[in-house]
């Protein structure tokens, strides 16, 4: 790592259990390739010690930081400012540090609106059914409403979850143009009519993941339009349940959340550097 000297600017990762991370890997390996002088680096650090790592920020003079769980909600009283993107979610995954001032953004739904663009889609004036309503689910909510989606049909179960969901879709049509409604899971009908009114569906619940890899929360094959734009938010494994029925139905677009999760990397990897992340070679370290 020759290019590391004393003019460095470090990015840190600040969450608790962090060491499984690919955002280490996906950041150096894209630092290297433009010839950048940043370094990224993990540290745990839980609710505990949260305060004591934003202060780091400051004092360490650092270019920023990812923050996931469990200080995506917490670091918001430590911070300065909160870009559209954070304040609509009350959650900030990215922390940009100019000249001691401290903003934080969410990039998650940036990832996701991205990532569809990049594969030819555009969110647009579409329609689309999510499912899930927590720490994927609500960004990718309010960013594809930011970016012009015309209607959103929000789906969760009756969980804790739920009462976030209405805020989430309340705050949609507060402010934006996109028509939202809330949607209980348990409603079989719903949901079928849902998915043959959408442009694109989205699960944003991680059934389809460890220890749910077995399951889908869609299993019958006709509910799956072949011009469906369908998207699993898991990318651990590569190929869900969900994506297994969806290409057995004939659906042409079905992705995984690997390029959401590269996006959203390189949606912050702007915000610090300014540049566009390399992504092929991105994706080439981490696949
Ligand atoms: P979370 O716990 O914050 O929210 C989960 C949501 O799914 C809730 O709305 C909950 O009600 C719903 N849900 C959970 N289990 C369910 C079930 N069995 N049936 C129906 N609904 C259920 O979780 P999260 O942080 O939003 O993560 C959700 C998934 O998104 C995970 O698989 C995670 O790996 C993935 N994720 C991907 C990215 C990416 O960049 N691709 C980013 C964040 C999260």
């Amino acid at each position: 790592m020759t290019r590391i000297d004393g003019h460095t600017y470090l990015i840190g990762l600040m969450a608790y259990p962090i060491r499984h991370s690919m955002s280490p890997t996906m950041h150096n390996t894209a630092f290297e390739e433009l010839g950048l002088n940043y370094a990224y680096l993990a540290f745990d650090i839980d609710g505990d010690h949260l305060k004591d790592g934003v202060q780091a920020i400051r004092t360490l003079e650092m270019r920023g930081a990812n923050i996931s769980m469990p200080n995506k909600q917490n670091i918001i009283p430590h911070l300065d400012k909160l870009d559209i993107s954070a304040k609509m979610n009350q959650a900030v995954n990215t922390v940009v540090n100019d000249n001691g001032v401290l903003t934080g953004y969410t990039t998650d739904g940036v990832g996701f609106v991205n990532d569809l663009k990049r594969k030819g889609h555009d969110v647009s004036g579409q329609k689309m059914v999510v499912v899930g309503a927590g720490g994927a689910g609500t960004p990718i909510a309010t960013q594809s409403a930011l970016d012009g989606l015309s209607e959103i049909k929000i789906f969760n179960r009756r969980d804790d979850r739920f009462a976030n969901a209405q805020k989430i879709v309340d705050l949609i049509n507060q402010e934006t143009d996109c028509q939202a409604s809330l949607h209980d899971l348990a409603d079989d009908a719903a949901f079928k009519d849902a998915l043959a009114w959408a442009d694109i569906y989205c699960d944003a619940t991680g059934v389809g993941m460890k220890p749910l890899e077995d399951q889908s929360l869609v299993n019958d094959p006709s509910w799956l339009k072949p011009d469906l734009v369908v998207y699993d938010t898991v990318y651990a494994p590569r190929q869900t349940k969900l994506m297994t029925i969806a290409k057995d139905a004939g659906v042409k677009n079905v992705y995984n959340g690997l390029g959401m999760m590269i996006e959203q990397g390189a949606a912050a990897f702007k915000l610090w550097t300014g540049q566009d992340m390399p992504i092929a070679a991105v994706e080439a370290a981490i696949n």
